[in-house]
């Protein structure tokens, strides 16, 4: 926590009312992701499904991805803060809404998605990596950061989701072989485009099942 943060009333980083962090009105008013959903990709469904519309016919590496909320755009404003002010606080209250929404998946280990070394720079702290932290306080799982960045990926906002694969495959590295099942950890799951290509690089070099989990989750229009 930075000094600057003890010294100012905390405000909801969503509707700037003074108080906490997330406000009380804010934190129950998250669009919650629950069942039905599809079992691969973790979509809203009107039914249980094990693949949908949305990632059927992908060759995907992971075998599930849940998150807890849907990236609207309080949940976007949320992650903004979050990832700009690197306040463990929020970390906190991301990890808090996964253990409240998504089962613990059975595996050894939680392996966080790298973000882009210069993005991170900048921001000076990293995001996914401080949920993975979190996750695994609540859920007794040591943290691995077995992924690296094999280059810098040019940046996925606006690009069709071909480009985000093209963009990102063989983007991630690892250095040691991972446990048999991982769960993969970043904060928001877009396309889904980003954790296949991670999950890939796991499974590339040993890992036999990979889970990922995220806080929040694009949903596309039905
Ligand atoms: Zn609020
Ligand atoms: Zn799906």
């Amino acid at each position: 926590m930075r000094l600057v943060d003890l010294l100012l009333p905390a405000r909801c980083v969503v509707c700037s009312a003074f108080g906490e962090l997330v406000c009380e009105q804010c934190a129950e008013g998250l669009p919650r992701l629950r069942a039905p959903l599809c079992a691969r990709c973790g979509a809203p469904t009107a039914w249980p499904v094990a693949r949908c519309r949305e990632c059927a016919g992908r060759r995907l590496a992971f075998a599930s991805a849940r998150a807890a909320v849907a990236y609207d755009d309080h949940v976007r404003t949320l992650v903004a803060a979050w990832k700009e002010q690197g306040l463990r606080a929020l970390a906190r209250f991301a990890a808090a809404s996964v253990v409240e929404l998504v089962e613990r998946p059975d595996a050894e280990a939680l392996v966080p998605v790298p973000s882009d070394r210069d993005r991170t720079l900048v921001r000076g702290h990293h995001a996914a990596e401080a949920l993975a932290r979190e996750l695994g306080r609540s859920w007794g799982m040591p943290l691995a950061p077995l992924l690296h960045r094999a280059r810098p990926v040019p940046r996925q906002r606006g690009l069709a989701l071909a480009e985000r694969r093209r963009n990102v495959r063989g983007a991630f590295v690892t250095g040691e072989r991972p446990p048999p099942r991982v769960v993969l950890v970043d904060d928001v799951y877009t396309t889904g485009s980003t954790v296949a290509a991670a999950a890939s690089a796991l499974r590339r070099a040993g890992a036999r099942r990979v889970d990922a989990v995220t806080f929040a989750r694009t949903i596309r229009a039905r």
